[in-house]
């Protein structure tokens, strides 16, 4: 799979207890990404503050990283040319309150924290979260 072309995403703890599971990976299909690959999983909290290193030291962090490991998520790869940018696009601003209509953050999403699903921002963060989630057997 080609650099560029595919971003990582989660759909976090309490999108999954709420069942938007479906729904959103309609939205996620609907707008043009092909799955290559897909996993229902728990992340422990050692895996969670490793996902999340980047974000070490800030307020939020031990918070996010309990939430995260908190239930089920599903982790998927997801394959469209500009796959990054165009996938921000489609979950919007990081506060569901602050993002617009139609998007995955204000559809399914409650808080800033609990804002249903993580979108990778960049191709290299895409390439590292893609191989933190999945091995090469597992992408298709
Ligand atoms: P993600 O990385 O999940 O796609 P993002 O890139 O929009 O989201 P980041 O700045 O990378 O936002 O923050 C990672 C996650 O940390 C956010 O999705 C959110 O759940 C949480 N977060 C960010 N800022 C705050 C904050 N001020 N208070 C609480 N949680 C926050
Ligand atoms: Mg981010």
């Amino acid at each position: 799979m080609e650099k560029g072309n595919y971003t990582l995403t989660l759909i976090k703890p309490y999108a999954v207890q709420h069942g938007f599971v479906g729904p959103i990976l309609a939205r996620i299909n609907g707008a043009g990404f092909r799955i290559s690959a897909m996993k229902y999983l728990q992340l422990s909290l050692e895996q969670s503050q490793a996902f999340y290193q980047v974000h070490r030291g800030k307020p939020f962090y031990e918070r996010l990283c309990k939430f995260m490991a908190s239930g089920p998520i599903v982790a998927a790869i997801l394959e469209k040319p500009g796959a990054v940018d165009d996938y921000r696009r489609l979950i919007g601003a990081t506060d569901p309150k602050q993002a617009d209509e139609g998007t995955l953050r204000k559809l399914f999403g409650r808080s800033i924290e609990s804002n249903a699903v993580h979108g990778s921002d960049s191709d290299d963060n895409a390439e590292r979260e893609s191989n933190f989630f999945f091995s090469l057997l597992e992408r298709f």
